[in-house]
């Protein structure tokens, strides 16, 4: 018999790395440390409670009655036409899922979708930083050039000269985020208005990430760029089932963008995936049909961050707000001199807390000693990792 060849590909094999400057994720970084180190994980945004077991068993239901081969490439129409009503409901928008909803494998998929769809080498993409993750790496595997603005210090509010500073003939698309990760800093009216003005009579398109559309607090809206025509008509618009229905491993979102965009999202979505699970596409298309599932989560974790915050003052941490968002920032400037990645990393070593240092979501690893906490956790979760943290 003939052997198999299990020899690792030859050195003399040369190959540019596309990202050559980007390492592991630091949620995946920080999750394995915490792992290897028994600590508690306020890290990653996920929970650590279960999802509804009404959905588990819709989609058990829909898996066992055969539904388990490929969904339609833009997503199941049932579905489509649920979160056109939600739209229509939450943002007084109804977008035509026929031609403006698009079901995606996760708020990440679809951005990564969107902008491979309208990028072209040379372009320009303004992001705001920090940012999440995803958005820069997108940008540069097209061939784009991400203007980096920062947010005002501390207050994380949108620079709007250096903004309209920034625009020029090159600039294609600008990203938002609101609710913010990692800041918890919310988009009001007011800027949304401004963004139309500064947007209107050009050719920039804009890409919403409104994932944490349901998590806000004190009574605000969300304010979705959906509200206003001027922008809704340049915009992707992505949310992310996995945030709203607490199943972050389920991978699933929809875009919603004009028919002009969301032909060539499509284009796109149709080869990076094609196509997202069919079985839990039935199960949301049923779940959806009751508001209540996700109005209220304004006040479910409006709870824990009141919570985590009341618990976290008795701490040295110095708390910035979270208007929105599972996350919440905490200032240790005061405390030690330490890099935030050094110090996230004692953090968990020592004392079992797992965070994540905001340094992360800056290109340049600007570092301003703020650590990110998770407080989509259970209570006891929430408990446990304060008690540890008063000892710092
Ligand atoms: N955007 C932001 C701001 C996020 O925090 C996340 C969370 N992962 C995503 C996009 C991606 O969402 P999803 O898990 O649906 O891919
Ligand atoms: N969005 C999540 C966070 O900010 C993590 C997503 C991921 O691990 N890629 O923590």
């Amino acid at each position: 018999m003939q052997k198999i060849n299990t020899v690792a590909p030859s050195p003399a094999i040369e190959i540019t790395s596309k990202l050559p400057t980007v390492g592991t994720t630091i949620f995946t970084v920080m999750t394995r440390m915490a792992a290897e180190y028994g600590a508690i994980s306020l890290s990653q945004g996920a929970p650590d409670f279960p999802c509804s077991n009404e959905l588990i068993d819709l989609i058990t239901h829909y898996m066992k009655a055969g539904f388990n081969q490929y969904a339609p490439m833009e997503g199941l129409m049932a579905l489509r036409e649920q979160i056109a009503l939600k739209t229509e409901r939450c943002y007084g928008y109804a977008p035509d899922p026929l031609s403006e909803v698009t079901v995606v494998t996760g708020a990440t998929e679809g951005l990564f979708a969107a902008i491979t769809a309208v990028i072209h080498p040379g372009d320009e993409v303004i992001v705001l930083e920090p940012c999440y993750d995803s958005y820069i790496p997108a940008i540069e595997l097209c061939g784009g050039k991400a203007i980096r603005i920062s947010l005002e210090s501390e207050t994380y509010r949108i620079p709007w000269q250096q903004l309209a500073n920034a625009i020029n003939s090159r600039t294609r698309l600008l990203i938002i985020n609101t609710p913010h990760n990692p800041t918890g800093t919310i988009l009001r009216k007011e800027d949304i208005q401004q963004l139309a003005a500064l947007l209107k009579d050009t050719q920039i398109l804009l890409i919403s990430d409104e994932v944490y559309e349901h998590i806000i607090f004190d009574g605000e809206p969300h304010y979705s760029v959906l509200r206003e025509p001027e922008l809704r008509e340049r915009s992707f618009v992505m949310s992310s089932f996995g945030k709203t229905y607490h199943a972050t491993g389920w991978k699933m979102g929809y875009c919603i963008a004009p028919a002009f965009l969301t032909r060539e999202l499509r284009r796109v979505h149709q080869f990076l995936v094609f196509s997202t699970h069919t079985p839990t596409q039935y199960a949301l298309a049923d779940y959806l049909k009751k508001p209540e599932t996700y109005e209220d989560l304004p006040a479910f974790f409006q709870k824990k961050r009141d919570m985590f915050r009341q618990m976290m003052s008795q701490t040295r941490f110095r708390l910035l707000p979270s208007e929105g968002s599972y996350f919440q920032l905490a200032s240790y400037a005061h405390m030690t001199d330490e890099g935030d990645a050094d110090y996230a990393t004692r953090l968990t070593k020592e004392y079992g807390v797992a965070t994540i240092p905001v340094s992360a979501f800056y290109k340049e690893g600007t570092d301003n000693k703020i650590l990110r906490f998770c407080f989509a956790k259970k209570d006891e979760t929430l408990e446990k990792a304060v008690e540890r943290l008063a000892k710092v």
